[in-house]
């Protein structure tokens, strides 16, 4: 059977995310309500304003079934604001988060003084052709739990990172060309699906 992957359409990039998922051969999903999370094999949580989606996702009541299904093991990849939605702790905040990553962040810690910014950033796993990585306005991530794998840094920080069913990244794949983070949670999804 084809994979499913669910982008959570509540606020934020999500025609992006949708385009380069179904540029890869998946089928696709928004996910607007709780019970759309059970059409899905995972979930991307897009870049927005953390805040606003946080705020909307108790309003429809996604927070609690969509935390529950994280800690059982359901695969989940946040970019930018989505990073900041799974982390444990935002610092200098008691902002609402799912608490499903081992990190803490630091929001809007990058370009005070710019808004957004591109770098090419070494990832190991993808081999010896950096990746472009966009940041705009992004969190980061100021303390790592030890269960945490860090697949990419930049400068001092984590920029992206998985801890079992759980990715994120600081930055913006999508709004690249480039493949390869998606088809590394696409393969994430799969693998966690056998
Ligand atoms: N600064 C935003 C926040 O804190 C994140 C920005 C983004 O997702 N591009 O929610």
């Amino acid at each position: 059977m084809k994979l499913k992957i669910g982008v959570l359409g509540l606020q934020g990039d999500v025609r992006e995310h949708i385009e380069m998922l179904q540029l890869l051969g998946v089928e696709t999903l928004v996910v607007k309500l709780p019970e759309d999370l059970q059409l899905v094999d995972g979930l991307i949580i897009p870049g927005g304003e953390s805040t606003t989606m946080i705020r909307i996702m108790k309003e429809v009541e996604m927070y609690e079934p969509l935390k529950e299904k994280i800690n059982k093991g359901f695969p989940v990849y946040g970019t930018c604001a989505g990073m900041i939605l799974l982390a444990n702790r935002v610092k200098d905040s008691d902002q609402l988060t799912l608490q499903v990553l081992d990190v803490e962040v630091e929001r809007n810690a990058y370009g005070r003084q710019i808004e957004s910014f591109e770098v090419d950033i070494n990832v190991p796993e993808f081999g010896e052709k950096p990746f472009r990585a966009v940041f705009i306005r992004a969190p980061k991530i100021v303390e790592l739990g030890n269960n945490v794998e860090v697949l990419a840094k930049y400068e001092d920080a984590p920029v992206f990172v998985r801890e079992n069913n759980v990715m994120a990244t600081s930055f913006h794949p999508e709004l690249t060309k480039d493949t390869r983070i998606h088809e590394y949670f696409i393969k994430m999804v799969e693998e966690l699906k056998r």
